[in-house]
């Protein structure tokens, strides 16, 4: 049997067996009254985590990169123009989605590390007309949190609509649809729900239906939120098969989360990052991220000198803990580690327990157990 190993990479993250159990139940008729009753409350739980009083909930086979084209796609009539806020790697693909489709876009870009102030997106909003602004909540790559909230209070007196991208947020960082003014959260099951990957999953608010409504015809058939509305409202119809299992455990996903409570759960993440954050730096490394911007969800530790990047990351994943590389210019310098969804304190001692052994292995030197200790004193605050 292939050894078990605690996935901390930024996506997929470790998923609870009452949710990979999910996968395993039988594959019942998608109109079936058992899946009919789990995708309605999958839809509506999905609501209440991301604080949406109004508007539609989507869950839909595919993956992150759908929901930025859903996003746009049905967002954005002829000639229109969006402008992305981007801290980083996954704001450049937003740009690139937009390009694929025509639309004209520009981006307020952060330097790496940290994330455009909201009064550079007020004062971008005072000169150009936009129908919509979109951005990251934590880019993947840097480690930053952008504060979404303040963006969607200058963008709220605009005539644009407000998306946040929280792939690498939602369910584990507070995002408040209604009361904030977000007009769609997009992202996917595979991160802070703890859901195997497979799922595009998307909220629109009410505005952002009108929107959609008052387009003629979007660049989209599968990906067209029209299509899918009638099946959102009433999963007894049918459009395209959905992946009943996918959904099942969605659905178990999203009671996990209610049953923890979502200001424990944010809680919980917050907690989470600090000891990760203060053990790592007891043993010398230091963040690629601005202290500001640390993400509740994944950090982005720089390696102290005498650590390769390689040869830590293999030596890590031998003693059971497997954290990613860092992407583009980062590559050799960091490495990225997620601290998302249904991980407990006890699986992040053991992750900073598994990364003293990995380095006592290589050569490098420090305090035996400051790590482990460092996260248990931020545990017992
Ligand atoms: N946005 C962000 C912030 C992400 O982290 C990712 C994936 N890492 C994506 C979008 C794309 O998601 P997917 O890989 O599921 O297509």
């Amino acid at each position: 049997m292939e050894e078990e190993k605690l996935l901390l990479i930024p996506g997929p993250t470790p998923v609870h067996p009452r949710i990979i159990n999910g996968l395993s139940l039988p594959t019942v008729s998608h109109v079936s009254p058992v899946f009919i009753k789990e995708f309605k409350e999958a839809l509506s739980n999905l609501k209440n985590i991301v604080f949406c009083e109004f508007g539609q909930s989507f869950i839909i086979a595919g993956a992150g990169t759908l929901s930025m084209e859903m996003t746009l796609v049905n967002l954005l009539n002829k000639g229109e123009k969006a402008l992305v806020i981007s801290q980083g790697y996954f704001g450049q693909r937003m740009k690139e989605i937009a390009g694929t489709f025509g639309y004209s876009c520009d981006v307020l870009q952060s330097p790496w590390g940290k994330a455009v102030k909201p009064e550079e997106v007020e004062d971008q909003l005072e000169q150009k007309n936009y129908s919509l602004v979109v951005s990251t909540h934590v880019d993947t790559a840097t480690g930053a949190c952008a504060p979404v909230h303040q963006y969607a209070e200058v963008v709220r007196g605009k005539s644009a609509l407000f998306a946040v991208d929280g792939v690498c947020a939602t369910g584990g960082i507070e995002e408040r649809m209604t009361d904030w003014g977000i007009d769609v959260i997009l992202t996917a099951a595979q991160k802070c729900f703890g859901v195997p990957p497979g799922l595009a999953v998307l909220v629109f608010s009410e505005k952002a239906m009108d929107k959609r409504k008052s387009i003629p015809s979007v660049q989209a058939y599968y990906g067209d939120i029209l299509k899918w509305l009638p099946i959102m409202e009433d999963p007894s119809k049918y459009f395209s098969t959905p992946c009943v299992n996918e959904i099942r455990a969605f659905c178990e996903g999203t009671r996990v989360i209610r049953e923890e409570g979502m200001e424990v759960r944010f809680k919980r993440h917050e907690k989470i990052g600090q000891a990760i954050r203060a053990g790592l730096k007891s043993l010398g490394f230091s963040f690629f991220t601005d202290e500001e911007y640390f993400a509740p969800t994944l950090s982005v530790p720089l390696y102290p000198q005498g650590v390769q990047d390689h040869a830590f990351r293999t030596k890590l994943a031998e003693n059971r803990v497997v954290v990613a590389g860092g992407l583009g210019k980062l590559k050799g310098r960091v490495f990225r580690i997620g601290h998302m969804g249904n991980i407990s304190y006890s699986q992040v001692e053991f992750a900073l327990s598994s990364v003293e052994k990995t380095l006592s292995e290589i050569g490098y030197e420090f305090r035996a157990g400051s790590a482990v200790q460092a996260a248990k004193e931020v545990f017992q605050e």
